[in-house]
């Protein structure tokens, strides 16, 4: 096996290397099957038991409540940003949006070409560093829904609560944090994450819908775009991303063995906080996010010099520190320190962070 890096990109980004060297093994023969999953029929045997034990997995680690429906779809999280609206704005014609992000305003853009789309709330004018506090008074108690996402993976921040919406359904993008963290399931209409952060290769879509809010699209919709017709198919009315499933299943089998998500959320609060610290504690480096929004999955900061940024990016590569720089909007660096990040990444970047503080003082 060729060396391994750390790998800080914020998706796709680093698996687990038991599931890489597990679906490894199986890659010309699945279990006696005598091909791969690559090359399997989604109408199989097996591989119904795949995406079977998936979604059962998946909704015990979530805590997913009886009264919700688990789908594998494609598209990415950006095809949700239409796909909520099309399925979600049909009684009131009416959305809220809070805008903390680059991702959340493209959700506004998209929900605004199927009905009104009001933005409640932005951080835009301090470049997205805070997540807004809200209350139930702040949205509309007529909106179809509202969205919100929960973690911001270009600037860094994360919602410290969840917003009281009171009767109307609460829709979060919860892409770059899914499994990351509790997240209490039944606090939410729909939660929708793509697979590429957390989870699995791209390709997958995850998608976690309330049973009332089903069976409400317009006669015109494109069948794909129908909740409705996706749950009946039970995510299979046509082919899945299969490989992508496959291995988004051994993701929640190995998550079950190694204790579940509030394992998980133990282990990423220290290795986020270890970095935090040390950021807030140095001579160079500063982290732009408020303090009490600050995400537990991708860290931003910088030195405020762009061209030490950029030798700080050079020079993190070349001791395989990968993909460390910024989102071209924001500049910088940013850490993306997803689930499979081991600890000892961020230990190695800290180390680098501080060679590279003591030689640029
Ligand atoms: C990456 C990301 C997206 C875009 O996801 P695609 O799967 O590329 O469509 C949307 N929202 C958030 C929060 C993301 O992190």
């Amino acid at each position: 096996m060729g060396k391994r890096v750390y790998n800080f990109s914020a998706g796709p980004s680093m698996l687990p290397l038991d599931v890489l060297q597990k679906v490894a093994e199986r890659i010309t023969d699945y279990e006696g099957t005598g091909m791969s999953v690559m090359e399997m029929s989604h109408r199989s045997k097996a591989f119904d038991k795949i995406i079977g034990d998936a979604e059962s997995n998946l909704r015990t680690l979530m805590n997913v409540p009886d009264n919700y429906h688990i789908l594998f779809l494609q598209g990415g999280a950006t095809l949700q940003f239409s796909m909520v609206p099309i399925n979600l704005m049909n009684r009131n014609h009416k959305a809220d949006f809070v805008v903390t992000g680059s991702f959340a305003g493209k959700a506004a853009e998209e929900g605004a070409k199927f009905g009104a789309a009001r933005i409640v709330a932005s951080s835009k004018e301090s470049n997205f560093t805070y997540i807004p506090k809200l209350t139930v008074s702040d949205f509309d108690p007529e909106a179809d829904y509202v969205h919100i996402t929960y973690n911001n993976t270009i600037y860094g921040t994360r919602w410290p609560y969840i917003p009281d919406t009171g009767v109307v359904p609460l829709v979060a993008d919860v892409s770059s944090c899914i499994l990351s963290e509790e997240i209490d399931v039944s606090k939410f209409g729909l939660l929708y994450a793509g697979a590429q952060k957390n989870i699995a290769p791209s390709g997958l879509t995850v998608v976690i819908i309330r049973d009332d809010l089903v069976g409400n699209a317009p006669k015109n919709v494109p069948l794909y775009l129908d909740y409705e017709v996706q749950i009946k198919g039970r995510s299979m009315y046509n082919t899945p991303p299969t490989w992508s499933i496959y291995v988004a299943g051994e993701v929640f089998k190995l998550l079950l063995r190694d204790g579940g998500v509030p394992e998980k959320e133990k282990v990423n609060r220290r290795k986020a906080k270890k970095l935090y610290d040390y950021i807030d504690a140095s001579r160079i480096y500063t982290a732009p996010a408020a303090a009490e929004d600050r995400s537990f999955m991708n860290a931003v900061f910088g030195t405020g010099n762009a061209d030490l940024d950029e030798k700080f990016v050079a020079k993190a590569q070349g001791e395989g520190l990968i993909d460390i720089g910024g989102h071209r909007s924001v500049g910088g660096m940013r850490a993306s320190i997803y689930n499979a990040m081991p600890e000892e990444g961020v230990d190695a970047l800290i180390a680098f962070m501080r060679q590279f503080e003591d030689e640029n003082i």
